[in-house]
């Protein structure tokens, strides 16, 4: 069989703890493997010695790649500048702190040799993710995969692998601020899963804040989905059925000789009404928020280092 090059791109914000033990790991499960390998670190612009570690390690090892942002862009932005390097066949992103077991890429690529071209990992547990994470995101995904015309597959995250071709048509669109999981399964080809049970993070904490998890809900939704936006219409098209029928209402009570003090519809019906338009207002500032990034153009990461990559 033809030798192929994996690219496994790893995102890394302060994970000093954790890239030699990932290193070490790839390295057992890899090294005389039947396909070659690279690992593309990417240091999102970390505060603690992350990237010297990377460094050290791409200088004793030419396999290793190492690329460093400017500052702190964000895991997807770290995960897109991995795909934009990586040279494999096939690429598989995974986090650094081997809650995605690194032995699970070996079934992804067997699934890739018979022919599929997204190879989502799907979480069967997981340790580690405390209740709220897990209930939130449960939540969460259920009402995206509502709005949304591609739903992103139940339990999956960003842990997939992408045939070349695949992962070309993502790199290709020229949206900024992309939501990975969302395109994975929007760019459609074959797609495949594989079943895993996810780790507790081997060292440190999550990076993963709360509202670094608001931001990444929100971009899931924006760049996804337009259904909010017609949910004015809808709220619209119900609040005029119901005043219509209230107006109505009105005039049948006024024949029977029944008058209501107009005083006591007059308050929750006007505060209803403005808070509705007020959300409605904000649903839609929202999305121009985004229509005037992507005016700006401006990139989603700037590198300020690299290592064994031209
Ligand atoms: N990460 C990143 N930039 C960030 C936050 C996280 O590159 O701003 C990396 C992090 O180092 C890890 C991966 O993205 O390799 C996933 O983050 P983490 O493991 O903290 O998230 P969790 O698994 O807890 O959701
Ligand atoms: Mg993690």
């Amino acid at each position: 069989m033809e030798r192929k090059l994996i690219s496994i791109v790893v995102p890394c914000y302060n994970e000093e703890l954790t890239v030699e033990k990932f290193y070490s790991e790839a390295v057992r499960i890899f090294e005389g493997y039947k396909h070659d390998f690279e690992i593309i670190f990417v240091n999102d612009g970390s505060k603690d010695s992350t990237f010297d570690i990377i460094t050290a390690l791409a200088k004793k090892d030419a396999r290793v790649k190492g690329l460093s942002f400017s500052r702190n862009f964000g895991h997807q932005s770290a995960i897109i500048c991995g795909f934009e390097h990586a040279k494999g066949d096939a690429i598989v992103e995974l986090d650094c702190d081997l809650q995605d077991p690194i032995e699970v890429v070996l079934e992804m690529i067997e699934k890739w040799e018979e022919g599929y071209q997204v190879v989502h990992g799907r979480r069967i547990k997981r340790k580690g993710e405390s209740i709220f994470k897990k209930a939130t995101a449960a939540v969460y995904y259920a009402l995206l995969n509502k709005i949304t015309k591609r739903p992103v597959p139940r339990n999956t995250g960003d842990f997939k692998l992408y045939d070349r071709v695949a992962l070309n048509a993502i790199l290709a669109m020229p949206e900024k601020d992309k939501y990975i999981r969302g395109l994975a399964s929007w760019v459609g080809f074959k797609q495949a899963f594989v079943d895993f049970e996810r780790q507790a993070r081997f060292a440190g904490e999550t990076k993963y804040t709360l509202k670094k998890m608001i931001n990444l809900a929100k971009t899931g939704i924006i760049s996804n989905s337009d259904a909010p936006l017609y949910l004015s219409l809808i709220t619209g098209g119900i609040l005029c059925f119901l005043s219509f029928a209230c107006f109505i209402t009105f005039i049948v009570l006024a024949i029977c000789n029944i008058t209501l003090p107009l005083t006591a519809w007059l308050f929750p019906t006007a505060t209803l009404l403005i808070s509705i338009s007020w959300i409605f207002n904000a649903i839609s500032n929202v999305y121009l928020a985004k229509v005037y990034d992507g005016i700006k153009d401006r990139p989603d990461y700037i590198l300020a280092d690299k290592v064994n990559i031209e």
